[in-house]
């Protein structure tokens, strides 16, 4: 399976400002220590090579949306966060290529960064596109229509010509669904949220955000254990480090990097992605939070096999 990350904000979808890209900017400057090239494509090589990601890159800025390749030819998006916007433009250039137009949308739950790419969701205009919403939530389809409703955007939902089904599945499911098998689990998030296990070949990618884990109620992380258990790749919630979800931010909904890969580890999880990054991080804090994600893996590793810990960001692409 491939997974195509494209929008990996929680919350709220962020631009970063002037500011932040010209402290990248200074800070290249500096480490370039007065080196000339010859041309654009030299620097790129050079700062590929010697610059950190949060200097050459961005972890991005578009809420929640999750791509995975590989069942049998559909489409596959959990949520539909901003980063949507970007993932129809691409589908359609695709589609155009002979892609069969069938989308099967998974939904965590239907908090606005989660359905706010939808309005602008280019194939849902397609008469030819079959769109199949799978959810936990029986309101999905309400969720989708209200949002366009007029007082809050131009295009109402019944203007769209692509075929809608929408299906709701109880947690603890399994089911068939574009030649994948999926898996669902309740969460704990207000107003519920689920998350899915998708297998195929032998392999497995479990998404789960917007998902609070209560280090007090180990009944339900043993559920978890089960339902992370070996996974090829684990895309987690982890909006907040440790301190903020223990001191500050308890009962937000959200969880943490160090639970994320106590549940990973605990599971026999082999790959950690760290997603639905807090707005007000910079490219420099993630990072951070990424690099002592590391560290506290290989302090409590003790003899199990190495957890891999990578940290999703608007483009990236992970193969299992
Ligand atoms: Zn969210
Ligand atoms: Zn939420």
């Amino acid at each position: 399976m491939l997974i195509r990350f494209w929008g990996t904000r929680g919350s709220l979808p962020v631009a970063r400002p002037a500011q932040a890209i010209q402290g990248k900017i200074a800070r290249a400057l500096v480490a370039a220590g007065g080196r000339t090239f010859a041309d654009e494509d030299e620097a790129h090589d050079w700062a590929q090579v010697n610059l950190p990601f949060s200097t050459y890159g961005s972890y991005g800025g578009a809420s929640s949306c999750v791509e995975i390749e590989g069942g049998d030819g559909a489409f596959v998006v959990c949520d539909m966060g901003s980063g949507l916007r970007e993932f129809g433009i691409d589908a359609a250039r695709r589609c155009k290529e002979g892609h069969p137009r069938v989308y099967h949308f998974f939904m965590s739950h239907l908090h606005w960064d989660h359905i706010m790419g939808f309005p602008f969701f280019g194939p849902a205009f397609d008469s030819g596109a079959e769109i199949i919403v799978h959810s936990g939530h029986p309101d999905a389809e309400e969720a989708l229509r209200r949002q366009q409703e007029e007082i809050s955007f131009p295009v109402p939902f019944d203007w769209l010509r692509a075929k809608f089904t929408f299906i709701t599945h109880a947690p603890g499911d399994t089911f068939e669904a574009a030649g994948l098998k999926v898996s669902i689990t309740g969460q704990h998030h207000s107003h519920d949220s689920y998350g899915y296990r998708f297998e195929k070949g032998g392999r497995s990618v479990i998404y789960s955000t917007d998902s609070e884990h209560k280090l007090d109620n180990m009944d339900a992380e043993e559920a978890f254990h089960a339902f992370f258990a070996s996974g090829d790749l684990v895309i987690c919630d982890t909006m907040y480090s440790l301190g903020d979800t223990v001191s500050l931010k308890q009962d937000w909904g959200h969880s943490s990097n160090v639970v994320a890969i106590d549940l990973c580890h605990a599971a026999g999880a082999k790959r950690l992605a760290l997603f639905h990054h807090e707005p007000t991080y910079s490219d420099r804090d993630i990072q951070q939070m990424h690099a002592e994600s590391i560290r506290y893996e290989e302090l409590v590793r003790a003899d199990r096999p190495p957890l891999e810990v990578i940290c999703a960001y608007d483009g990236l692409e992970v193969r299992v």
